[in-house]
C-alpha cells in the first residue's frame, strides 16, 4: 500500500475550473449602490482578475509562465495517506491529505498569489500591495511577486507586526517592503496613528490603506480570498486531487476542508463538485468546518455584507455575521473571517456544502495528537478539519461501511509553535 500519491511533474493540469457555469441557480451578482466600489476595483484590481471574476467558462487554461513558476514553488503537492490516523480510529475510513502544506510558503496560498501577481505585471503595474493579518497571505504575495520580479507592499495589522516577527522576516527575505498598519503612508493611517501613535490597526484597516496606496501611487492591489477568480486560480489543488484519486484507485465518499474566507475548501472540492453538478447527481457528502468563535457558517445569516470592515467594496451575498464583527483574538488567525464566500454560501444556502464549527481547545487538542500520532504538525487553521474526520469515523464504525475521506490539508505549524503553546501549554 501506498502511503504518498504522487502526480509527475509534466502532468500538472493546465487549467483552472470555474464553478460559476455548474451552480444549481444563477450566482447573486455584487450590489454596489453608489457605483464607487467598482470603479475603485477597476482601477486598482489587475484588469484580467476582474475580467476572470465573471467569467462563465467553465475551463480556463493556466498562463504559461504562472504554471512556470507553480511547478518552482513545489506542485504538484502530494497526497498522503493517514495510515496511522486511521489505525488510531478503529480502521473505519480511509483517509487521503491533500498537502497544501508542501509548497513553499507553507500554505494553499501561493497558488493564487501567482496568478494575481502575474496578472498584476500585464497592466505594467509599478508595484503591488495587499493586506495581511498573521501573514500568511503576506508571504504568499512577497513570493508571488519575487518570481514576477515586482515590488511588493505589505501592510501588516500593526499588532501582529510587532507580535509576529517570523512572518515578517520572510516577506522580507523575499525583498517585500512590510509596513505596520495604521501607517504614514496614507491620509487614513496618518490620521488614525495622530490620534493613537500605538494604534493597534486591523484587517480592515490594513485593506483601505493596500487599496488607497495602490490608487494614489500606480500599483495594483491583490484579493487573497472570497472572490470567485481567487477561489479558480486555487483550484489547481482540486484539479491535482481528481488526478490522484484517479491513480490511487479511489473516490472519495466525504470532501473536507477549512473556511476562512473560503477558497481553501472550495479549491479541493470544487472539481468534483462540479462533475456531481452536472450529472445532476450527488453522492459524496461535502462538509466545510470553521471557527466556533468566529462562527459565520453556522450562526451567520446569507444576506448582503461588505467582504471589508472599511466597506469600500462592493456588497456581496453571503453568510456573515458582519462586517463589523470584531473576532476574539484566537490564533487561527486565517479563520478569523467574517463572511463565507458567495459561491460556497450558495452551496451552503441549498444544503449540497455542510458546514459545522469547532473550537480552538478541541481543534487544537486534536493538533497535537496528529502531530504525535502521524508526525506532522499541522497549521492551527488546518486543526479545525481534524474533528470532522472523528465525526465521520464513528458514524463508519456504527455503520460499519468503510468510508474514504479526502481533507484539504491547507498548511503547516511550524510557524505558530507560538500560537499552539498559549492554548496547549499554559504553565
Ligand atoms: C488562510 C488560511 C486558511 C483559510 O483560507 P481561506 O482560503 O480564506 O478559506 C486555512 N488554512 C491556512 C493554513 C491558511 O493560511
Amino acid at each position: 500500500m501506498k502511503i504518498r500519491i504522487d502526480l509527475p511533474q509534466d502532468e500538472i493540469p493546465t487549467e483552472w475550473y470555474n464553478i460559476l457555469p455548474d451552480l444549481p441557480e444563477e450566482l447573486p451578482p455584487p450590489m454596489d449602490p453608489t457605483g464607487k466600489a467598482f470603479e475603485l476595483l477597476k482601477k486598482v484590481l489587475p484588469s484580467k482578475v476582474l475580467e476572470l471574476e465573471f467569467s462563465k467558462e467553465r475551463y480556463i487554461k493556466i498562463p504559461e509562465e504562472i504554471l512556470d513558476r507553480y511547478l518552482q514553488v513545489g506542485r504538484p503537492t502530494p497526497i498522503i495517506r493517514a495510515k496511522k490516523l486511521e489505525e488510531y480510529l478503529g480502521n473505519s475510513v480511509k483517509i487521503f491529505l491533500k498537502m497544501e502544506s508542501y509548497t513553499y510558503t507553507g500554505s494553499h496560498k501561493i497558488n493564487s498569489a501567482l496568478a494575481h501577481v502575474y496578472y498584476a505585471t500585464l497592466d505594467n503595474a509599478k508595484f503591488v500591495t495587499t493586506e495581511t493579518g498573521a501573514g500568511q497571505w503576506g508571504s504568499a504575495v512577497a513570493l508571488a511577486s519575487a518570481l514576477f520580479k515586482i515590488k511588493a507592499h505589505i501592510f501588516m495589522v500593526r499588532t501582529s507586526y510587532f507580535a509576529k516577527p517570523y512572518r515578517k522576516y520572510m516577506m522580507q527575505m523575499y525583498g517585500a517592503e512590510v509596513h505596520p498598519s495604521p501607517s504614514d503612508l496614507t491620509d487614513f493611517g496618518r490620521e488614525l496613528l495622530s490620534r493613537d501613535p500605538n494604534h493597534p490597526g486591523s484587517l480592515g484597516i490594513a485593506i483601505s490603506e493596500a487599496v488607497k496606496y495602490a490608487e494614489e501611487h500606480g500599483g495594483k492591489y491583490v484579493v487573497g480570498s472570497v472572490v470567485n477568480s481567487d477561489i479558480m486560480f486555487k483550484t489547481i489543488a482540486g484539479m491535482e486531487a481528481m488526478k490522484q484519486m484517479e491513480i490511487a484507485g479511489e473516490d472519495p465518499d466525504y470532501i473536507i476542508g477549512v473556511v476562512g474566507g473560503g477558497s481553501n475548501y472550495a479549491a479541493l472540492a470544487y472539481p468534483f463538485l462540479g462533475e456531481e453538478l452536472r450529472k445532476g447527481k450527488i453522492r459524496r457528502k461535502y462538509i466545510a468546518s470553521g471557527s466556533l468563535e468566529v462562527p459565520k457558517m453556522t450562526k451567520g445569516v446569507y444576506k448582503y455584507d461588505y467582504p471589508d470592515t472599511a466597506k469600500l467594496l462592493p456588497m456581496l451575498k453571503m453568510y456573515t455575521i458582519g462586517s463589523d464583527f470584531v473576532p476574539p483574538p484566537v490564533y487561527a488567525g486565517g479563520l478569523r473571517y467574517h463572511a463565507v464566500a458567495p459561491t460556497l454560501s450558495l452551496l451552503m444556502s441549498k444544503g449540497i456544502v455542510e458546514a459545522r464549527d469547532y473550537s480552538q481547545e478541541e481543534s487544537f487538542k486534536w493538533a497535537r495528537l496528529f502531530s504525535e500520532i502521524e508526525g506532522y504538525i499541522p497549521a492551527p487553521e488546518t486543526s479545525h478539519a481534524l474533528p470532522i474526520i472523528k465525526e465521520i469515523a464513528d458514524e463508519a464504525k456504527k455503520s460499519g461501511e468503510k468510508k474514504t475521506i479526502l481533507v484539504s490539508f491547507s498548511g503547516h505549524g511550524l510557524l505558530d509553535l507560538g500560537n499552539y503553546a498559549s492554548v496547549l501549554f499554559k504553565e
